[in-house]
């Protein structure tokens, strides 16, 4: 499949990406060009221009922050996979990011595309849901935050308005003492994409949870964010009984249903890895 002609321009920095897309309004950001590219090919999506940022440094890289992990939206998966940064300060964000595709997709593949593309089968948005990442952009209008929990809105969709670039994902602290977490999935054979994603993190304070968030992709239209504060968890005990019986009453409402998998098969493996996960986080805290 060829896609259909568009114009083609690279950008050398976040301002001159806004300040293009800005200028035609049938533009299109081209980062790691792994969602792009077979969308163009399928025809799903036929812009007329294509913005390169591909080569813009000033939003690629990880780095620690005021307690903070800040990755930039041009940090690629396999970057994220191989940070140390990450694998100490935010665990299951390495994880998670390690499980994406093939080693070809995590090399090209973005943080920034990702979350943009918002495919419900993704991998990350699940654990920046869980973790209360923030997500930074740039527009005409100058810089924005949004709290990852609403920064996804439905299928594709997102809260990004369509003149603006995401510059950089602020993640707070999730390792340090007394926290665990976790990304467990169940992936398609053959992409690699998410059946059922997972992401859990715990904070013990001797034998009481203090705090649980759970966050599941690949089940709902949009990222599941089954708690995030007032975890049923918080005050106990977070034992294996107190876990099951937990996810046993959680309600998933409206799972996706495709060939791949049901939506009660979704349900059923949602239930299942997510007690998986916070098992896994309640004993990494
Ligand atoms: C074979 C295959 C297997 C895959 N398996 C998985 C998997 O297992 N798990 C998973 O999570 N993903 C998977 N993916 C998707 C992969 O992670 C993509 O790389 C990612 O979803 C998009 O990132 P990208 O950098 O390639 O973005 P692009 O394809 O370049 O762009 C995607 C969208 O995001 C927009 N965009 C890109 N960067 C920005 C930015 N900084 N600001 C605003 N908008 C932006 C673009 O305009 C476009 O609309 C797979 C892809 C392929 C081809």
């Amino acid at each position: 499949m060829y896609p259909a002609d568009f114009d083609y321009v690279r950008a050398t920095s976040a301002q001159e990406a806004v300040d293009l897309l800005a200028q035609n309004a049938d533009s299109v950001l081209l980062a790691g060009g792994h969602s792009l590219i077979p969308m163009l090919k399928l025809r799903l999506t036929h812009p007329a221009r294509l913005i390169d940022i591909g080569r813009v440094d000033e939003i690629r890289g990880v780095c620690e922050k005021d307690s903070t992990l800040r990755v930039g939206s041009l940090t690629t998966h396999n970057e994220i996979a191989s940070s140390e940064i990450v694998q100490s300060q935010c665990r299951f964000l390495a994880e998670a990011a390690g499980k994406i595709g093939d080693p070809q997709v995590r090399n090209k593949g973005t943080i920034g595309g990702n979350i943009a593309h918002a495919d419900p089968a993704s991998d990350l948005p699940a654990v920046l849901v869980a973790v209360g990442a923030t997500v930074h952009l740039l527009g005409p209008d100058g810089n924005r935050s949004i709290a990852a929990g609403d920064f996804f809105t439905g299928l594709l969709t997102t809260a990004k308005a369509p003149g603006e670039i995401i510059t950089e994902i602020e993640i707070p602290a999730c390792c340090e003492e007394g926290f665990g977490c976790a990304y467990l999935k169940v992936e398609h054979p053959a992409s690699g994409y998410a059946v059922c994603g997972a992401a859990a993190r715990v904070k013990m304070d001797g034998g009481t949870c203090a705090a649980a968030s759970l966050a599941f992709n690949g089940v709902t239209p949009v990222v599941f964010n089954a708690w995030s504060d007032g975890s049923p968890l918080a005050g106990g005990p977070a034992d294996d009984a107190a876990i099951d019986a937990a996810i046993d009453e959680l309600a998933i409402d409206e799972p996706m249903g495709d060939i791949h998998a049901s939506g009660e098969y979704r349900v059923a493996l949602a239930r299942a890895y997510g007690k998986r996960a916070l098992k896994a986080a309640r004993d990494r805290s």
